[in-house]
């Protein structure tokens, strides 16, 4: 029996999307073989390869002076090569600017890595209130390299709800966690990046969207796998890509296309959240820590009114385990923050978060 999966990451996929991968497993568009088994360089993967690229290109309306990249070691690899790449110094000569938005985990740990090789200033941080709102952009400095968001803060649910305007600095964002759920004006950003284990297939393969004037700039010293010059030069096959990954991703965007594109599923995610962030307001026993005006519409963090802590953590206990019998499974929210957390990626089916409001709504009942 399939649950309703409220899994932050690796993260619930279509149902079609994993029915016709198990079709095509062992002989994938009339080939004899699965595409496990496919050569990266055969003329059988090639198309396989080219038409992700181009459904991602089209759905998230990507200009052609951007190179799109399918690379391997998740957002996290990213949080290194992005200063690798953008503001690190040739041997003994000085590191640049590059300005990080503290919104979080994520955008910490994307911070603490670029310390490494750049000169990091952190102008904002939302750090004073657990995170639970997205800080005012400061302007950036005009010699900075670049100027770093999260959009989507996965832990803790919170959303950016509006680009912020770098003017000549160019904007990068981790996108890992809301890709595809939204229209996103790629023309805004320098840089987008995503692992796919959210919102477009398994983990194990990282998107990166790069406007062809921030390629090129690594320090001689930079390894060949971690330099955008070598992957965009090799279109992404300098080594082996992760390549039934990339098969998976480019299924998910077909099967997006097929229910209308972005604005579509876009539409689905605010009924989604709308819902869920108006069971929240109204109930009596649980609610939503997250400011109204920076709610992210993927992750729905949500925690007990009660303030005793060993009664609340009893709450919290009994709810996770309940809702997994109930066949709504993986609510337990981030080790780090504790509470409740429900992911409702594009994936998610508006019956899954009607299904958990009327099995809240009966817990409540046991209070
Ligand atoms: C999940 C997540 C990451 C970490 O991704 P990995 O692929 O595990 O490195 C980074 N940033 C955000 C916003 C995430 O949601």
């Amino acid at each position: 029996m399939r649950v309703y999966n409220f899994s932050p990451g690796p993260s619930a996929l279509p149902l079609e999307v994993l029915e016709r991968a198990a079709k095509e497993m062992t002989d994938t568009n009339g080939t004899g073989q699965s595409v496990m088994e496919m050569s990266h360089r055969s003329k059988d993967y090639k198309p396989i390869f080219e038409r992700t690229e181009a459904l991602l290109r089209e759905l998230m309306g990507i200009p052609s002076n951007y190179k799109v990249l399918f690379l391997q070691g998740g957002a996290s690899l990213q949080f290194s090569m992005i200063p690798l790449n953008l503001a690190a110094g040739e041997q003994g000569s000085a590191k640049k600017k590059a300005v990080y938005i503290d919104t979080g985990v994520w955008a910490k740990k994307a911070s603490d890595e670029a310390a490494k090789y750049a000169e990091v200033s952190i102008p904002a941080s939302s750090k004073d209130k657990a995170y639970a709102y997205i800080p005012a952009a400061p302007k950036a400095d005009s010699d900075a390299a670049y100027y770093h968001i999260t959009l989507n803060n996965t832990i803790v649910g919170t959303k950016w709800a509006s680009i912020p305007d770098t003017g000549a600095v160019p904007l990068i964002s981790d996108i890992s966690s809301c890709i595809l759920s939204e229209p996103l004006d790629v023309s805004k950003f320098g840089l987008l990046y995503a692992g796919a284990q959210k919102n477009l297939g398994p983990a194990g393969t990282t998107v990166v969207i790069i406007r062809e004037d921030l390629i090129g700039h690594a320090p001689a010293w930079t390894p060949a796998l971690l330099r955008y010059d070598i992957h965009a030069a090799e279109a992404s096959m300098y080594n082996t890509p992760p390549c039934y990954g990339i098969y998976i991703i480019g299924l998910v965007l077909e099967w997006l296309k097929n229910l209308g594109g972005v604005s579509v599923i876009a539409q689905k995610n605010r009924e989604k959240a709308n819902l869920f962030y108006s069971y929240l307001e109204s109930s009596k026993h649980f609610l939503s820590p997250v400011e109204k005006v920076s709610r992210s519409l993927m992750n729905i963090p949500f925690v007990p009114r009660e303030t005793d802590p060993e009664k609340r953590k009893d709450i919290e206990t009994r709810f996770v385990k309940e809702a997994g019998a109930a066949g709504l499974v993986n609510l337990a929210g981030h080790r780090l923050v504790g509470g409740m957390r429900a992911s409702i990626y594009n994936a998610m089916p508006i019956e899954g978060v009607k299904a958990l409001i009327a099995f809240a709504e009966k817990f409540e009942g046991s209070l």
